[in-house]
């Protein structure tokens, strides 16, 4: 059996009574790299993997690139942060060395910034989908979606800013959660909005996404955003009963635009819930059809605030130049590109004086009433349950030229940042020619348990997330 298609729950076992020593698993990863990657295009940097001991005591896992990693390159995939080696580790890095986690030295490729939903926007090149070649992995962490479904990472971080885990998640067959706002702390992690931003786990299965979200949450005084409430143990939630929990279905959520295949594969999982013990029923959430436009106008706004950083004086890349403006203006003209710079546009337009309270300020108030209609709901049901994406993963390329078509790829997860809610991506079926489909799961802030619960349950009774892409 190789060491590297296991989870870590299996692997931490298997350490545990002394059956394999952790130093294999590094091996077993890096030999599995070396003959993928050149596919997959996971990992981004790759030279860093010979420098790589293989005596690396511990159970390893991949880091998206924009989470500062002390002294180890970390550059959101962008040319302006060329070079760039954080002095200092995020906070979640800090606790999974703590917790005997070992990072794996090479960084998981994404959109620059984490602009997008496909990982064709890294300076890098894209990443393959490993169910099929040809098609993206999703994004904009489908660099760390990809290496957990190609076997090449047992577990990976990744960062949701509107459904950047749970769409690669959903698009590769993997688990993928986006914690409560306020769960994770943020320090460290390269901010994109920094309203929406979370860090999450991308893991083989529930049971792992449990164990690494034990590890990564709780509150970090580093972080002014961090809530200090109690980290319950979120193992104790793999209970396999679904007994009784109230499943609403967003009416707003099953219309036109949704692939059949998908709809008829959600369709079935929600049945399968219900056979469980579950109780669906339909709700409304009235205001979803705003949330796409609100969140490309609070997201910009935040991003382009966010990236006013970059100048070519304090990280990373500088262009020549004859004076200090002319090296401003080359640095950003030559070191972003061009999603970055579409969104810099954006936010800067939208937060100029006299727009301003046409578009933020009302997209802020917008904001509310998304949030409103899941408080309500959650009035009355336990979780929520969507597609995570409207389609499976679709063609390289497709989309590149058409930014609005892109934009409407997160159309059932953004509302979720904006919410500030947890939500999960779980494997629940693959279409004819084998692409996978991902169920979406919401709760309530904080109820990342009620979540975990009900997709352990049905993970236990599906067969889904033990397939394998054939490389
Ligand atoms: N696809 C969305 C965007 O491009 C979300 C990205 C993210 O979650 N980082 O903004």
């Amino acid at each position: 059996m190789e060491l590297n298609t296991l989870t870590a729950s299996e692997l931490l076992k298997k350490i545990k009574s002394k059956e394999i020593a952790a130093a294999s698993i590094t091996k077993a990863l890096k030999e599995r790299v070396s003959k993928v990657d050149c596919r997959v295009h996971a990992y981004v940097r790759a030279e860093g993997l010979t420098e790589c001991a293989d005596d690396c005591n511990t159970l390893p896992i991949a880091l998206k690139d924009n989470i500062c990693t002390q002294g180890l390159n970390t550059q959101c995939c962008s040319r302006i942060l060329e070079g760039f080696r954080p002095p200092y580790n995020a906070t979640v890095v800090a606790k999974l060395k703590k917790e005997g986690v070992g990072i794996f030295p090479l960084k998981t490729n994404m959109d620059e910034f984490a602009f997008g939903s496909s990982t064709e926007n890294s300076f890098f090149g894209p990443t393959h989908n490993p169910w099929d070649l040809e098609c993206v992995p999703g994004g904009s962490s489908g660099g760390s979606a990809a290496a957990v479904s190609a076997d090449e990472a047992i577990w990976a971080l990744g960062s949701d800013t509107g459904g950047s885990i749970r769409q690669p998640a959903s698009f590769c067959g993997v688990v993928g959660l986006k914690p409560t706002y306020g769960r994770v702390s943020r320090f460290g992690l390269i901010a994109f909005a920094s309203s929406l931003d979370q860090i999450g786990p991308i893991t083989k299965d529930v049971s792992d996404c449990a164990l690494l979200l034990n590890i990564i949450s709780g509150y970090d005084p580093k972080d002014s955003t961090s809530v200090n409430i109690e980290v319950p143990d979120y193992t104790k939630s793999l209970t396999a009963d679904a007994r009784g929990i109230k499943v609403g279905t967003p009416k707003e959520y099953f219309v036109e635009g949704m692939d059949q295949e998908v709809k008829d594969i959600i369709a079935e999982a929600i049945n399968k819930l219900n056979a469980l013990g579950a109780v669906s029923r339909e709700i409304s959430l009235p205001h979803t059809e705003y949330a796409v436009p609100v969140y490309y106008i609070i997201a910009t706004a935040e991003a382009s605030s966010n990236l006013a950083r970059f100048d070519g004086v304090q990280y990373g890349f500088r262009a020549q130049a004859g004076d200090l403006l002319e090296m401003y203006k080359l640095t950003r003209g030559q070191g972003f590109g061009q999603e970055a710079k579409r969104r810099i546009i954006l936010g800067t337009f939208a937060l100029s004086h006299g727009y301003f309270d046409a578009y933020y300020l009302r997209a802020q108030k917008a904001r509310t009433l998304i949030k409103d209609d899941f408080d309500r709901a959650f009035n009355e049901v336990d979780v929520i349950v969507t597609p995570t994406s409207p389609t499976p993963a679709f063609k390289i390329g497709e989309r590149a030229d058409n930014p609005l078509k892109m934009y409407l790829s997160d159309i059932y997860t953004i509302s979720v940042n904006l919410a500030g809610i947890p939500a999960i991506s779980i494997p629940c079926g693959f279409t004819k020619k084998g692409l996978p489909v991902g169920l979406q799961i919401l709760a309530k802030p904080f109820n990342e348990e009620m979540i975990l619960r009900l997709a352990h349950a049905y993970e236990q009774s599906t067969p889904w997330h033990k397939m394998k892409p054939k490389l």
